[in-house]
């Protein structure tokens, strides 16, 4: 029994299983692979504070004002254009809305497009906060499976006969979060085609995409979409700094206005001072320099924790081998309970996060996240030295159980 009246919205045990084990992995004898943060040293504080002092000089007193809930004129110039050279998204700042971090999009899209009982498509697994979201907005999930390469395109058309009634399918289609899988390109080209056949809105989450270390760079499913089906979004959460909690969606008109609606009702809009001072960044430094820092640190971090993963862990543990982003995944055959395994490694001071929240329906069992990004070089080969023993630990404890 509740204590007091609260909406169907609000998760019913109250527990937050994810702060959980942040909690115990915030120990500092514990190597932590698993939080998500990007590598603060990397974060441009002299230019951003250049940058402030700027627009405190020349627009001080519109900064600090109300502002338009599409976001300021000026930072959504900066994203079309960005957007043209980089995505192949052929846009305009009306077609662009600012948002408070790009997680509010998942928030206004859910809002947009699901009641109760509609069915939401996402991948196998998926990032957990949106599964969070679109469960408050009483979302029923189905999950398409992923190889490899990312969403099952043969997979998604087997899901759609079944399930026509779908309004939202939801996709990280570069690096994405927990699995590091990136879609190519004909499988991005094949979902947008079906989104139109089949009349569900996709939401093309990038938030990783900037991030590539290794590849070639692979076009947006937005680039491919000639319907108006495809609602992009992204951040300058990785390329320049979580903190600012500053977002962008991209989508036909109609949706786009809507969304804005919406956004208004929420928080009327995101910070000025901040879109300001993002888009005087942009003016005074060159962004894909300090991206190409950026992916060259997490690319050698990512190459150090593969090394140690082939070198410690049993060899049928499989693994995936991003190209960028800040995630990758482990999935070991043989483990039945990823919560023993978390816990047998707390016990070895190290941390990951088990792969149970990021599916929102049945578990693949023994799969995890590890992160890269936020990691120092000397604590990589510790950690999955000690990851490594912990699984070994555990299997063998099955094995012994099995035998008993
Ligand atoms: N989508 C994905 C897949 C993410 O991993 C994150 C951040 N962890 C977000 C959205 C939200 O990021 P932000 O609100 O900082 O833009």
């Amino acid at each position: 029994m509740e204590m007091f009246k609260y909406s169907k919205r609000v998760p019913k045990d109250g527990s937050d299983a994810v702060g959980e084990i942040l909690k115990a992995a915030a120990d500092p004898k514990i190597i932590s692979f698993a939080g998500g943060l990007p590598a603060p040293e990397l974060f441009p504080v002299a230019e951003m504070k250049k940058a402030t002092d700027d627009v405190y000089d020349e627009n001080g007193k519109e900064a600090l004002q109300y502002g338009s809930a599409k976001g300021v004129l000026k930072l959504r110039k900066t994203i079309a254009k960005r957007m043209l050279d980089r995505e192949g998204i052929k846009t305009d700042p009306d077609h662009i809305m600012v948002s408070t971090g790009s997680e509010q999009v998942i928030d206004l899209v859910g809002k947009a497009f699901i009641d109760s009982g509609d069915t939401v498509f996402v991948e196998q697994p998926t990032y957990l906060c949106a599964i969070d979201v679109f469960k408050s907005y009483g979302a029923k999930f189905v999950s398409v499976p992923m190889d490899d390469d990312g969403m099952r395109t043969d997979a998604l058309e087997e899901a759609l006969k079944e399930h026509p009634e779908v309004k939202l399918l939801y996709t990280v289609p570069n690096f994405q979060n927990p699995t590091g899988r990136t879609m190519p390109a004909d499988r991005r080209e094949a979902l947008a085609k079906l989104a139109e056949k089949y009349d569900f809105m996709v939401l093309e989450d990038n938030p990783y995409g900037d991030i590539r270390f290794a590849g070639e760079h692979v076009p947006s499913v937005k680039s491919f979409d000639k319907s108006g089906h495809v609602i992009y979004m992204s951040t300058f959460s990785k390329i320049l700094a979580p903190g600012l909690r500053l977002g962008w969606a991209i989508a036909d008109l109609d949706v786009i206005n809507k969304l804005t609606v919406l956004k208004q009702s929420a928080d009327l809009h995101s910070d000025n001072l901040a879109q300001y001072i993002v888009a005087k960044f942009f003016e005074e430094n060159d962004i894909e320099k300090h991206i190409e820092k950026i992916s060259q640190l997490y690319g050698s971090r990512k190459k150090l924790m593969t090394d140690n993963i082939k070198k410690y862990f049993p060899k049928n543990v499989k693994f995936s081998d991003p190209e960028g982003g800040m995630f990758l995944w482990v999935q070991v055959p043989g483990v039945k309970d990823t919560t023993k395994l978390f816990n047998m490694c707390i016990k070895h001071n190290v941390a990951f996060v088990p792969g149970v929240p990021f599916f929102a329906g049945a578990e693949i069992p023994g799969s995890f996240r590890l992160n890269y990004s936020n990691m120092k070089e000397d604590q990589i080969e510790v950690g999955i030295k000690r990851l490594a023993s912990a699984i070994k630990e555990v299997l063998s404890e099955q094995t012994v159980a099995v035998n008993k």
